[in-house]
């Protein structure tokens, strides 16, 4: 049975990036903390577990006197954190994507500058977590036109727009178009990452030409999520797997042409693992 993997799939630059400073860190430092997961993908941060690693939920679990180096994620954190960071002392390496810095940096200014600050993104995600905090906690956060709709704004404060890296364009342009017919003063800040962008339109065009399409990547990964629903948009069987275990022989039952594709966050081996199942079948 024929195997396709889209042409843009698994690590991104910024994971691959946070990936390598974080193995470096490890090998100079033996007391290495972790602020939140370095990227959402559990075989990584497991991996980076059994290297010594130690994944903190909040800066309160160092004691004031430790030793060591703080990593801080890919995802970007509010500005208070490095201010908090600061203060324990900790030797601070920042794994924030470039693509993430961006959207950090304009949310900052617009809100400076008085605009009220929009984020087409998902609430819970460390990412938009950030990016609020870049806004001076003003921001309003909405996934969707119906999300914004219960949403009241002032009809005379000029609003602005950012997208958290990896939404899809879909989302983000059907939310600039409904702001843009009702509202005076909208600036749009698309600020949608290229390689989200590429993953996306690699995994449609795939979709397309194969019959059951196989999305590998974790249940935490914003944009594995985000490209596995915008696989079943085009009417293909889709489903999102984590690892190969997770492959049901079933599901390859009269067909012809199996597509893969993978989130930004799943590594290499993981995928691979995936094509050699499929391949004994
Ligand atoms: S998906 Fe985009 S923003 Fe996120 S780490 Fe990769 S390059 Fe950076």
């Amino acid at each position: 049975m024929p195997i396709l993997t889209a042409k843009h799939a698994g690590f991104c630059e910024g994971v691959e990036r946070a990936y390598r400073i974080a193995l470096k860190e490890i090998e100079a430092d033996k007391n290495v903390f972790m602020l939140g997961n370095l990227v959402h993908n559990t075989q990584v941060v497991d991996k980076f577990k059994k290297l010594g690693i130690k994944n903190i939920k909040d800066l309160s679990e160092i004691s004031p006197g430790t030793t060591g180096t703080l990593i801080l994620s890919a995802h970007g954190v509010p500005p208070e954190v490095y201010e908090q960071a600061k203060v324990l002392g900790l030797k601070i390496v920042d794994t924030t994507c470039p693509w993430v810095k961006k959207p950090q940096r304009i949310a900052q200014q617009l809100a400076q500058e008085g605009w009220q600050v929009i984020i087409v993104g998902d609430k819970g995600h460390p990412e938009v977590k950030g990016l609020v905090g870049w806004s001076g906690g003003t921001a309003i956060v909405v996934q969707s036109v119906d999300e914004l709709k219960q949403v009241r704004l002032d009809q005379e404060k000029p609003l602005g727009v950012l997208a958290q890296t990896t939404q899809s364009e879909e989302s983000f342009s059907s939310i600039i178009a409904y702001l843009k017919q009702n509202f005076k003063n909208v600036k749009e800040q698309n600020t949608i990452c290229g390689a989200t962008e590429k993953r996306q339109s690699s995994a449609i065009d795939l979709a397309k030409r194969v019959d059951l399409i196989l999305i590998v990547g974790d249940k935490m990964s914003a944009n594995t999520k985000r490209l596995t629903e915008l696989c079943s948009k085009t009417g293909t069987e889709t489903h999102q797997i984590q690892t190969a275990e997770e492959l049901n022989l079933a599901w390859l039952k009269g067909k012809e042409k199996v597509g893969i594709t993978a989130g930004a966050s799943t590594p290499d081996w993981v995928i691979w693992e995936v094509e050699q199942k499929l391949k004994t079948c």
